[in-house]
């Protein structure tokens, strides 16, 4: 048995806020996506067309003593051609309407795409296969456009967020940004709102916790959200299926809508929106109840899900669905990270639920419909969830103790049940 370790460093974080454009403002904006979706699509055009060329060509030896082989165009080649030549001619014209440094970055953003899909068919990437980068469309529902410190964009003194070519926009300042940002990404997401996203380079250091004796193990379930190896629980919030009735509703109008239709659009949006909002307090939940964690304990052990194979039983979907448990346990990870304390993942194969917690004592798998049992060794009664959530933790420790390359840990042994 393994635990899985997250070893990055984060130094990059983001913050993201609501906007709010003038109608002037969002023409504006839906140019810049405009020219960043035009920029995009030639650029992809040349590159797939050299690399269908030069695939018919065979092996690169051979096609390099050919000479019709033509290496596929670097960025600066782009961004000659595409961008600055281009705004000249009288069909790309429109392409002065957004920054440089707004289209250069999509030709990097390009690269990225290209670097993902071919990682992960050489297994450099883990996780599924990603495909290769497609062609944008008007019609995409997410329309993002990054500015770089080159585009000079600024907080005005009124606390107004300037960005070129689009003006001065009133932001939601929800929290305050610690340190100068290195980028902000403009966002149209799906239901129409406008959210920027700015990337700020911190000081890892001043985020960090003293350290505490204290450890957590979780054993995330369906009708509770979690239950803590402390005994406590985590009640589940239903906001999906809550709100399920009202998007079973907006589902309903939009399908009896013609297609192509503005009012299937304006259907489209209020079904988005819906889904929207419950993602939003749901992601809220699971940032309020990992804070809290991390903060209180030196390390929170979970079970390592298998959201896939979770997900493809069908009957469980919904609330798999609605728990999120992957995002909360990413969330975990991260501002443990953070804050120096530390998260792990049992390993899969872990039996949580076949182990006494009180006397180690295994006798082997329950049917789910078992929610409370008796240890036939110590005689312990168990609740099933709170016996796993100590198993988890247990087990974290264990792992944490032979683990010789993990920094020390303070305060009582792992051994401690
Ligand atoms: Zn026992």
């Amino acid at each position: 048995m393994s635990v899985e370790k997250v070893s990055v460093v984060i130094v990059q974080l983001r913050y993201q806020y609501r906007i709010a454009l003038t109608p002037g403002q969002r023409i504006r904006a839906a140019r810049v996506f405009g020219c960043r979706r035009v920029v995009w699509n030639d650029a992809l055009a040349v590159q797939k067309l050299r690399k269908a060329s030069n695939k018919l060509l065979g092996n690169p030896k051979a096609r390099l003593a050919e000479g019709p082989y033509q290496p596929v165009p670097k960025n600066a080649e782009l961004g000659k051609t595409l961008i600055t030549a281009a705004k000249k001619s009288a069909e790309r014209e429109f392409l002065s309407d957004a920054p440089v440094g707004v289209m250069q970055q999509t030709l990097r953003d390009l690269d990225g795409a290209w670097k993902a899909h071919e990682d992960s068919k050489t297994g450099n990437r883990r996780g599924p296969k990603v495909a290769p980068p497609r062609f944008k469309s008007k019609k995409d529902n997410r329309q993002t456009a990054r500015f770089t410190r080159s585009d000079r964009f600024s907080v005005t003194d009124g606390g107004r967020l300037r960005l070129p070519k689009i003006g001065e926009v009133r932001v939601k300042w929800s929290r305050d940004l610690p340190s100068a940002p290195s980028s902000v990404t403009l966002i149209k997401d799906c239901s129409g709102r406008y959210w920027v996203s700015f990337v700020v380079e911190t000081d890892p250091a001043a985020d960090m916790l003293p350290p505490t004796d204290r450890d957590q193990g979780i054993d995330l379930g369906l009708d509770r959200f979690a239950v803590l190896a402390d005994g406590s629980q985590i009640a589940s919030p239903k906001y999906l299926r809550r709100a399920e009735k009202k998007l079973k509703k907006r589902q309903r109008e939009l399908s009896r809508k013609k297609k192509g239709s503005s009012n299937r659009d304006k259907a489209r949006i209020k079904v988005a929106r819906a889904h929207a909002k419950v993602a939003d307090s749901r992601r809220n939940f699971h940032h309020q109840w990992s804070h809290k964690l991390t903060r209180e304990n030196q390390a929170v052990f979970t079970e390592t899900l298998n959201v896939r194979g979770g997900l493809a039983r069908t009957r469980l979907a919904k609330s798999v669905h609605d728990a999120g448990w992957a995002q909360f346990v990413t969330f975990c990870e991260y501002k443990a990270i953070r804050r120096g304390r530390s998260s792990a993942k049992v390993a899969r194969d872990f039996p949580s639920s076949q182990i006494c917690s009180a006397c180690g004592y295994c006798d082997g798998p329950k049917p789910l419909h078992i929610r409370a049992w008796t240890c036939a060794n110590c005689g312990t009664r168990h609740d099933r969830d709170w016996n796993a959530g100590r198993n988890v933790l247990h087990e974290g420790r264990r792992i944490r103790a032979a683990d010789t390359t993990a920094p020390p840990t303070p305060g009582p042994g792992a051994s401690r049940r």
